[in-house]
């Protein structure tokens, strides 16, 4: 029985985003609590590039109707991923981002000490070895000087302005965080997905299709409250994630690190004017990667830690900060869709 998972295991670790295994293994106790012995032999057949049930019906010598269903019922568990509206195609998902966020509103503790338990680890196999994250910072719009020229995609409210489906979902970071007693208070409803994402959300009943307007005052919200923007990792995203230090799996993870900056997939940093600083440290109190300190009344940035996400800024009264775009050989080249974002990950993992 416990082959079956550790195959699937594999498999998962096979996909960009990896699934690498561990000493304790309990990499294959989480799976064991999602997947079925008959539904984590058939997710094997599945690749990222969707397909009909009749093509894997075929490859596998079953039923068409058989693999409809068991498919279906799948994607509807979260377990694997669907495209289409009334013709479907299913394709493997990776575990983050992927299984995982699909379970938003079916966690339980057992499941949620589990993977807290794993991702350290995942972070470390994987996740900190690579060049392209699967989320990327984007700074605050208005902090973004008028004569810096930045790509639309660099900023949250043109990424909103172009869809035509929008869905907003409860953020499983905070969620997960909120049932075992570690809950920040922050927003919890800020995860929007966009386009076919935000279809296949809907179609699941996880989270709620919400109007520009609406994702717009969700964004503003996020802001206030102090929450970092990360898209996913392309110029086409499929959601933009608002995140905390204390409960995103990323930022976390990212925090522990000397020079997270190196690791995150940002084209900003900032700087801190000393003639116009008074050392009032509301930056210091609300930069999420403790890029900031005040000594002798003058705040300093440690670029190593800035993931330039522009929140300082919109904290600072006295106009001390600057949001700097990298120089052209230092910036990060983001990926035009989500295919090369995984192909650029698989690449750096030695998949292909
Ligand atoms: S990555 Fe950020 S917004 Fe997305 S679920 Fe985690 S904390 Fe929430
Ligand atoms: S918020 Fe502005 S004035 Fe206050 S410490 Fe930071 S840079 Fe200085
Ligand atoms: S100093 Fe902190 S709050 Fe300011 S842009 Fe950098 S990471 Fe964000």
């Amino acid at each position: 029985m416990t082959d079956v998972y550790k195959r699937l295991a594999n498999h998962l670790d096979n996909l960009p985003a990896g699934y690498p295994a561990t000493d304790s293994g309990v990499e294959i106790r989480i799976l064991n609590r999602l997947f079925t012995p008959k539904e984590a032999a058939a997710a094997m057949a599945l690749t990222l590039f969707p397909e009909p049930a009749a093509a894997i019906a075929k490859k596998l010598e079953k039923k068409d109707s058989d693999i409809e269903t068991l498919f279906f019922s799948m994607s509807k568990k979260g377990l694997i991923s669907r495209s289409g509206k009334a013709q479907y195609e299913y394709m493997a998902a990776n575990f983050i981002n992927g299984i995982w966020e699909y379970q938003v509103n079916n966690l339980d503790e057992q499941l949620i000490h589990d993977v807290n338990e794993y991702l350290p680890q995942l972070w470390e196999k994987t996740w900190a070895k690579q060049k392209t994250q699967q989320h990327r910072v984007i700074p605050v719009s208005k902090t973004i000087p008028v004569e810096m020229n930045v790509m639309p995609y660099e900023k949250a409210e043109s990424i909103i302005k172009n869809q035509s489906k929008l869905v907003v979902v409860p953020c499983i970071c905070r969620k997960e965080q909120a049932m075992i007693g570690h809950g920040c208070g922050n927003p919890l409803e800020t995860c929007l997905m966009l386009g076919a994402a935000a279809f296949f959300y809907e179609q699941n009943n996880i989270g709620r299709s919400i109007s520009q307007e609406e994702a717009l005052k969700i964004l503003n919200k996020g802001i206030e409250a102090g929450l970092v923007l990360q898209p996913s990792n392309s110029q086409t995203p499929f959601v933009i994630c608002m995140c905390c230090g204390c409960c995103c799996l990323v930022l976390k993870n990212l925090n522990k690190m000397d020079a997270p900056a190196k690791i995150a997939c940002t084209n900003f940093y900032v700087s801190i004017s000393q003639e116009d600083c008074t050392g009032c440290k509301s930056c210091e109190d609300i930069c999420q990667m403790g890029a900031i300190t005040v000594e002798d009344e003058s705040a300093v940035v440690n670029r190593a830690r800035c993931i330039g996400c522009g929140l300082c800024i919109t904290r600072c009264e006295f106009d001390a900060i600057t949001l700097v775009e990298k120089q052209a050989s230092e910036k990060y080249a983001v990926p035009a869709d989500t295919v090369e974002e995984y192909m650029n990950m698989a690449r750096e993992r030695g998949l292909m």
